[in-house]
């Protein structure tokens, strides 16, 4: 997988904004802070949840959602231009968010997180860009999630408040998926309405909306077409073509040739597998390959996977059933998650097969399983505290077989390696199966994005969801299948597409436009969004690469003569005690900026801050040929 170089990350630092906080000029002291502004905007009404077991399809289809959906474009009505863009999810696996934008109306599609990258040190993760949106919320009509993965969800909580609430519109258990991850942050609620995408058809200003099943690795996966004044746009969301889901139904390609009938402008497709030949397999098949640890391990069976691929914990449940193994759940969210899924029945738990600490430790080696998250290596996740010997009870013994149930996202590829090389150390056997991935199991391969193209027939085609060679992989298959090469549209982030009729009568003409929108990375750093700005990231990089020399100079408020010796902490670049004689010399040069100036001199603090940032920064780095972040305190008595 390609990563973006350093030098574009510092490109796009330059002009980072932050929606939830304001600007602040501070570097690396201010301590994080969680959405000021949010908490002061009125909470949204919300419909009261309802319990699980009366769930039923009517529950889930809101009459209100029904309301209007009838064509009301005037053939005579002069068309404006459709314009679609997305913020996110064409220069990554990650991060997807599409707009489309006709006259006074947006309709936002996904607002997922992408993973950071390596050389961003503290960063949990980035989120889209929402500046070209920021004078334009009230010409949002609503945000349609198509399923429940965190690269589409995962910006829901920092962003919804900052876009005037607008309501969300998804499938049941993506609502709940989404609502519970929500309530992690203590911000307003959200106003989600549920929808059946096999019954529900909405109209969101210009928009008139229905939906299609597809598959995933998670059930309740959608595709949205939205049917506009100038042509019918397809976006699939994440998809695969399963004929034998579990506890899903399989994709409706029923529906999907009625809508390809009826005449497609723009098809957006998902292009995360377009690299690779053939079908995809079956959920049901991937759990043969799945079957074959349980076959050969003779101790306990440890799998680290995302809380959100409901599908491959259902799989590994049920091959515990099979092979005799109780199941410990571990961690917050793949509790949550689990629970959730179970309730809206798309997860069947035999009574007994989930236990508790307890019966975890009476149990023998080989009727134990434990399904827990931390596939990427992510620190406080539950494969990472067992590999550390921090988990409350759960330390490695030789004869365990842990299980990555993931493929590597780019930019954790050195900490599972490491993760990988702790638990040999400690005697566990490693699978790591790629094909029980989050990104390839789920995802349509070229022969079935062939089928999803021919049964569309769109106009134009656009490749989305991945980086940019797959994005061009994509294209080349859709070429190969008869779209012309000039309808085809490889956009980058923010990169706006239009589509418009000259006359009412005539034919609509699709545009990828030079018009480039802003989509800088905005850094999530634990609660703070936004707010990590390329001046704190650079301080950390620098930091992290070349450590930090601390000069504590104490100087006379009137003369600016120093008292007494300058303190030198150095931390992460030279060890003190083996480098005297630079320590000493640096002290020297702190004594020679700092001299008495007379009474007649104003001292400046900050003059003298400056000063010895430059002549302490050049000395050390002509000694050594390092750049340590040089940190001079000043203190006026
Ligand atoms: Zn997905």
């Amino acid at each position: 997988m390609i990563t973006r170089t350093t030098n574009t990350s510092a490109r796009r630092s330059t002009t980072r904004r932050s929606f939830a906080h304001p600007r602040h000029p501070a570097t690396t002291e201010r301590p994080r802070t969680m959405q000021p502004k949010a908490s002061s905007e009125k909470p949204r009404t919300f419909e009261k949840p309802r319990p699980f077991s009366t769930a039923s399809k009517q529950n889930f289809s809101s009459p209100v959602v029904k309301a209007t959906f009838e064509a009301h474009f005037s053939p005579n009505k002069p068309t404006q231009k459709l314009r679609i863009m997305c913020l996110g999810g064409l220069e990554e696996v990650g991060r997807n968010m599409t707009l489309l934008e006709y006259g006074d109306d947006i309709v936002i599609v996904d607002m997922g997180l992408q993973f950071p990258e390596e050389n961003m040190p503290g960063i949990d993760y980035i989120i889209p860009d929402i500046t070209y949106l920021k004078d334009k919320i009230k010409k949002i009509r609503g945000v349609i999630i198509t399923h429940g993965h965190y690269d589409h969800i995962g910006a829901i909580s920092h962003l919804i408040p900052a876009l005037g609430s607008p309501t969300i519109y998804t499938a049941a258990l993506t609502a709940e998926i989404i609502k519970r991850r929500h309530e992690e942050y203590k911000l307003p609620m959200l106003n989600i309405q549920k929808i059946d995408p096999d019954v529900d058809k909405i109209t969101l200003g210009s928009f008139n909306i229905e939906f299609f099943r597809v598959n995933h690795n998670i059930p309740d996966s959608f595709g949205v077409v939205f049917n506009t004044p100038v042509g019918t746009v397809v976006h699939t969301g994440d998809f695969k073509i399963d004929f034998n889901p579990i506890n899903d139904k399989p994709m409706d390609l029923n529906n999907v040739a009625m809508i390809g009938s009826r005449g497609v402008l723009a098809l957006l497709s998902d292009s995360t597998d377009a690299p690779h030949s053939g079908y995809q397999l079956s959920e049901t098949e991937i759990t043969h390959d799945l079957e074959k640890i349980f076959q050969q391990a003779k101790g306990r069976i440890i799998v680290g996977t995302f809380a959100s691929l409901i599908n491959r914990v259902q799989q590994l449940i049920q091959l515990g059933e099979k092979y005799g193994r109780k199941v410990l759940l571990e961690g917050r969210s793949m509790n949550a998650n689990i629970e959730i899924a179970q309730n809206l029945g798309y997860m069947h738990i035999k009574p007994g097969t989930l236990i508790e600490d307890g019966e975890f430790k009476k149990l023998p080696d080989e009727k134990l399983m434990v399904i827990g998250t931390g596939a990427q290596g992510e620190e406080n996740a539950v494969l990472m505290r067992i590999a550390n010997n921090e988990h409350r009870f759960i330390s490695i013994k030789p004869g365990d077989s842990i299980v990555f149930s993931s493929s590597v996202i780019p930019g954790n590829e050195r900490t599972i390696q490491t993760l990988k090389d702790t638990f040999y150390r400690l005697g566990a056997k490693v699978y790591h199966y790629q094909n029980m991935d989050i990104h390839a199991g789920g995802h349509a391969k070229a022969e079935d994005l062939k089928l999803i193209i021919k049964l569309f027939k769109p106009k134009y085609f656009v490749p989305i969801e991945a980086n940019h060679f797959m994005l061009n992989i994509h294209a080349d298959i859709a070429e190969g299948i008869g779209i012309p090469k000039a309808n085809i549209f490889i956009a980058d982030n923010g990169q706006v597409m239009e589509f418009s009729k000259a006359t009412p009568q005539s034919e609509t003409i699709g545009v990828l436009t030079k018009e480039k929108v802003p989509t800088e990375y905005i850094m999530v750093d634990g609660l703070g969004v936004g707010d990590v700005s390329n001046i704190v990231l650079r301080d950390r990089q620098l930091m992290a690469e070349d450590g930090m020399f601390v000069i504590i100079a104490t100087v006379k408020r009137n003369t600016g003569e120093l008292v007494g010796s300058p303190d030198i902490i150095s931390r992460g670049f030279v060890y003190m005690k083996e480098s005297r004689e630079l320590i000493e010399e640096a002290r020297g040069l702190v004594r020679t900026v700092c001299k008495d100036k007379g009474p007649e001199h104003t001292v400046d603090p900050m003059e003298i801050k400056n000063k010895l940032r430059e002549t302490i920064g050049k000395f050390l780095y002509k000694q050594t040929k390092r750049r340590p972040m040089v940190l001079p305190v000043v203190i006026e008595v």
